[in-house]
């Protein structure tokens, strides 16, 4: 069985496994490029639409949810059904900056906040701070993250 998850001996290295744990349960990211070269980092949860909802893991785009289970969840983005609404759902034309996808008739969702947005509210909240701090937050990390 194949855990992408778990191939990256670099991070591993001299650690006990206490710490190894850590790192393995620890967030990963993902670096984005938008259309007009802006570089993003935002987490892999977020790119792939994954919310947090009570105690639940919730795929936004699949409308599944599933038990907070990090194993479960990375199966889950690397499953067919998934990856393809990944790549049909589209984002709005809008607001390309935001990454907000709209996942049905009343709702959208902001890759960047990780949020699900209502359709009316969508110019608002791109407009609203919080969501220009998370893009300000990406856009920071992107400058000083190393994937090498
Ligand atoms: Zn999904
Ligand atoms: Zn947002």
């Amino acid at each position: 069985m194949a855990y992408p998850a778990l191939r990256q001996p670099k991070f591993l290295k001299e650690q006990s496994t206490s710490e190894r744990k850590q790192v393995i349960s620890d967030v990963k990211y993902v670096i984005l490029t938008l259309c007009n070269g802006i570089k993003l980092v935002i987490t892999s949860d977020s790119y792939n639409s994954i919310i947090i909802e009570e105690d639940t893991y919730k795929c936004v785009l699949c409308g599944m949810s599933m038990e907070l289970d990090n194993e479960y969840k990375e199966l889950h983005k690397n499953s067919h059904e998934h990856k393809n609404l990944m790549t049909s759902v589209p984002y709005v034309e809008e607001f390309p900056e935001s990454l907000m996808r709209k996942i049905d008739k009343h709702n959208g969702y902001c890759t960047i906040c990780n949020v699900i947005v209502p359709s009316h509210a969508i110019a608002h909240h791109v407009d609203n701070n919080v969501h220009v701090n998370e893009f300000e937050k990406a856009v920071i990390r992107a400058s000083i993250y190393k994937p090498y």
